[in-house]
């Protein structure tokens, strides 16, 4: 398996507080990724880094085997990082797929120097990224009118719009009922089959099913990474975190 985005020694302060400690981590095409914590252990601000929507305070960043710490989030979302916020990220007055169209020209419009050949190109992006999260019946809905699980995915099409390699989720599934639920830990399945899937949820039966790798992380540092089975295992993990949960 390939390693597209890596972390080395990744830390982040916000004056005394280390959010994020020292992290190393690889994400890889064709694997879920999970990271899990509890609130406040630093999950987003990792995923605000990798993104480059924050910069590190020390450590590295490579994307391809090369140095891309530093890097801001544009530049990174044209080398193939995509990411989904915690918080909703939809403009709610415009239709499904003028938000999807948006999001993609936000990241390579730039790059378009044919405007009418860019703008069927970016409808025709919309149509398949609204196509692959299910949601290519409700691609002239207007977006707040969509339901929650609904939105969610409108916001994975959002990001798989600008054509990542690496897609970073914060939270895809918060707030969703049971069957939202199942819709999407389907698409996450199929979209970690050709993408690196960085995927940070709260609801363990959800992560324990879906994820190919876990990372634990607890005050901003890592205190265990393995598979499924060796993160059920480990006595660290039951101490830190999943005793916790269970208590
Ligand atoms: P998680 O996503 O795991 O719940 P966060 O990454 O949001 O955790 O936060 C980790 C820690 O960093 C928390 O203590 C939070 O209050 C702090 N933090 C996050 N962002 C900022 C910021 N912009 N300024 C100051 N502190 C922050
Ligand atoms: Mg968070």
């Amino acid at each position: 398996m390939s390693v597209v985005l890596e972390t080395r020694s990744l830390t982040r302060s916000f004056g005394g507080l280390t959010a994020v400690a020292q992290v190393g981590l690889a994400l890889s095409i064709g694997e879920l990724h999970a990271v899990i914590g509890p609130n406040g252990a630093g999950k987003s601000t990792l995923i605000n880094l990798l993104s480059g929507d924050l910069r590190p305070s020390s450590g590295e960043i490579l994307l391809d085997g090369a140095v891309v710490t530093g890097l801001p989030a544009h530049r990174l979302a044209r080398r193939g990082i995509g990411r989904s916020y915690q918080k909703t990220n939809i403009l709610k007055s415009l239709t499904a797929q003028e938000n999807v169209r948006l999001a993609a020209q936000a990241r390579h419009g730039g790059r378009l120097f044919r405007p009418a050949a860019g703008a069927r190109d970016l409808l025709a992006r919309a149509g398949s990224a609204l196509a692959r999260v299910g949601l290519a019946e409700g691609a002239t809905r207007i977006a707040g009118q969509l339901s929650h699980g609904e939105q969610r995915q409108l916001e994975i099409a959002m990001t798989l719009a600008t054509e990542p390699r690496v897609l970073l989720l914060d939270e895809p599934l918060a707030g969703m009922g049971p069957e939202e639920t199942q819709r999407m830990v389907d698409l996450l399945r199929q979209l970690a089959a050709d993408h690196a899937v960085l995927l940070v949820e709260h609801d363990m039966d959800v992560v324990f099913a879906v994820a190919d790798r876990l990372t634990v992380m607890v005050n901003g540092g890592v205190i265990a990474s393995g598979t499924p089975d060796e993160i059920r295992g480990s006595q660290a993990v039951r101490e830190a975190y999943l005793g916790e949960v269970a208590a």
